[in-house]
């Protein structure tokens, strides 16, 4: 009898090798699984509801991997590149997850046959770079010559993205808003710039972008009703200081043993908050934000000379007006002039569905929009966001690189056509692989054909074809259950999306099929159980 060696604590637990392998591939398998059939046009939401009761409707991969909270740590790679592609390029999401899921599944039987990990990892590598290049020769760039131009770019880009949401009914509209927001904003186009407020209510039409700066009015006291809610070439005030009485109270300790002293900190108290209030007054501001509280002291005072005032200003709506408007957020009331006050045109406070806004518009220092949403549920709206941001980054991705190329399956069926040819040019396990690469791309086109319940295999065939005869851009026509020219059709998608999906896949792969053994220590407080106090247990040299 061999004695048994010890290598690791007990209740750890370890497996490797090719059974390990393909079992970290099915788990991936399960998850792509959950987001198939969300791709597309015609794909369907997932509601999830989490641990506390929320619920969520999507269709974005990207949010519903993340509220998944998948525990299986090979799988978990795909909520990562699911969530690197959100933040890169803000598209593409579901695709990323089902090319990774599908390249594992297609090189399985290789794995499972005995083919080295490694052997299919450079396969894939390979591969890879066949499709980089490709993409980058094949994408159309578009000339920045005429504004109208690449206006229509960008309206047709924002439209393909959207269209595969929520909102894809109202995807003209909203593509031009958010073209227009994208457009406002300075040439680092800065995400932050663009706010986007939800109003319950109404209907998703009733959305408008504001040029400026809009958020909901804040709480206010008595003697707010006074106040003019109207201004043109107004001057704003940005503070960080708290206008209530109440304020100095906190921060000194004071004895007194009579009234008569008594009245006098209280006069001081006053005083104290009337000469800011005059400072601000002198200053010639007619429109107050505050970060803080502004009390109904401050407010009567200011209504009472024709001043607006806003307290308690969330920070980000703050600071973007300050961005717009120009001026700084003061701290103290001390050296508030003229000089540190914002500009902007126009500025009213305006009723959206149950809610008051408030509006800066013509500012005139940089370039900032609002999206104020309408809408039914707060699900919906919510979903609406988001989808609205994946449109907003692909308008800024495209401006940033403006090359795009043919969606629906287009591109993935080129590429697909491509390594096939290649392929046959060359001898070994890697043609074999290289082709099972290639099967592994027309997921794309199939899955949109499987969730719009087309007939999947004859639309391949007809693709396979066509792109075989040099149709290079023909890919799925969702509208006509056929295949048509996604090019002539406008379906475009900035290169970049497919670029950074498919080296985002390949990774994931490659660093899944990199991995042979899963050692996964014992929970604390999980102690092993038998063996006596050194908690060896079976071991130790003795048979089990
Ligand atoms: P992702 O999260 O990957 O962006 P989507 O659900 O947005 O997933 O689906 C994107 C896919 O739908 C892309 O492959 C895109 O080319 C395709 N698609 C979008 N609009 C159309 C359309 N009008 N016709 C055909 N395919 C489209
Ligand atoms: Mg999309």
């Amino acid at each position: 009898m061999q004695p048994q060696i010890v290598l690791l604590k007990e209740g750890t637990d370890t497996s490797q090798g090719k059974p390990q392998l393909v079992s970290n591939i099915n788990a991936c398998q399960s998850i792509v699984d959950a987001v198939r059939t969300t791709l597309g046009p015609r794909g369907m939401d997932k509601l999830i509801v989490d641990a506390q009761g929320k619920a969520t409707i999507s269709n974005d991969g990207a949010t519903i991997m993340k509220l998944l909270e998948i525990v299986h740590p090979a799988a978990k790679t795909l909520v990562d590149i699911a969530k690197s592609q959100d933040a890169e390029v803000g598209d593409g999401t579901t695709s990323v997850v089902l090319l990774a899921g599908e390249f594992l599944k297609q090189v399985k039987p290789f794995v499972e046959e005995g083919v080295h990990p490694r052997v299919v990892i450079k396969a894939i590598r390979k591969a890879l770079q066949l499709c980089m290049d490709k993409i980058n020769e094949m994408a159309v760039r578009i000339e920045k010559q005429s504004k109208s131009e690449q206006r229509a770019l960008l309206e047709k880009c924002a439209a393909t993205a959207m269209s595969s949401k929520l909102i894809h009914q109202q995807k003209d509209f909203f593509s031009k808003i958010v073209v227009d927001a994208v457009l406002s904003l300075d040439e680092l186009l800065p995400l932050n710039m663009i706010g986007i407020k939800k109003v319950t209510g109404g209907s998703l039409e009733e959305s408008q972008l504001v040029s400026g700066v809009a958020f909901k009015k804040t709480f206010s006291y008595a003697g707010f009703e006074m106040a003019p809610k109207a201004y043109e070439k107004c001057k704003i005030a940005l503070l960080n200081i708290e206008l209530e009485l109440k304020a100095e109270r906190d921060n000194a300790e004071i004895r007194v043993n009579n009234v008569k002293e008594y009245q006098k900190v209280v006069d001081a108290e006053w005083q104290i908050l009337y000469n800011k209030l005059a400072k601000i007054h002198e200053s010639g501001a007619n429109v107050v934000l505050s970060k803080l509280p502004i009390g109904d002291v401050a407010t009567q005072y200011f209504a009472d000379r024709n001043i607006f005032c806003a307290g308690r200003v969330p920070e980000e709506d703050l600071k973007r007006t300050m961005k717009a408007c120009g001026g700084a957020v003061m701290t103290t009331a001390n050296d508030i002039n003229a000089n540190v006050l914002g500009l902007c045109d126009h500025f009213e406070e305006r009723q959206v569905g149950g809610e008051r806004f408030n509006l800066f518009q013509g500012c005139p220092n940089a370039k900032t929009s609002t999206l104020i949403l309408r809408g039914g549920a707060e699900q919906f709206l919510e979903e609406t966001e988001r989808s609205l941001h994946d449109a907003i980054m692909i308008v800024r991705r495209t401006i940033k690189h403006d090359s795009v190329v043919a969606g629906g399956g287009a591109i993935e069926m080129e590429l697909s056509k491509l390594l096939r040819d290649y392929s046959r040019t060359i001898a070994g396990k890697e043609q074999l692989l290289i082709a099972a690469i290639a099967k592994g791309l027309e997921i794309i086109p199939r899955q949109l054909c499987d969730n719009a319940g087309f007939d999947a295999t004859n639309i391949l065939n007809k693709l396979r074809q066509k792109h075989a005869q040099g149709g290079q851009w023909f890919g799925v026509d969702i509208t006509k259950e056929d295949i048509s020219d996604n090019f002539e059709q406008c379906v475009w998608e900035p290169s970049i999306i497919k670029i950074n999906a498919l080296t985002a896949a390949a990774e994931a792969a490659c660093m899944i099929l990199s991995v042979d053994e899963t050692i996964k220590s014992p929970k604390a407080g999980e102690a092993p159980m038998a063996g006596g106090p050194m908690g060896m247990g079976r071991g130790m040299g003795r048979p089990m």
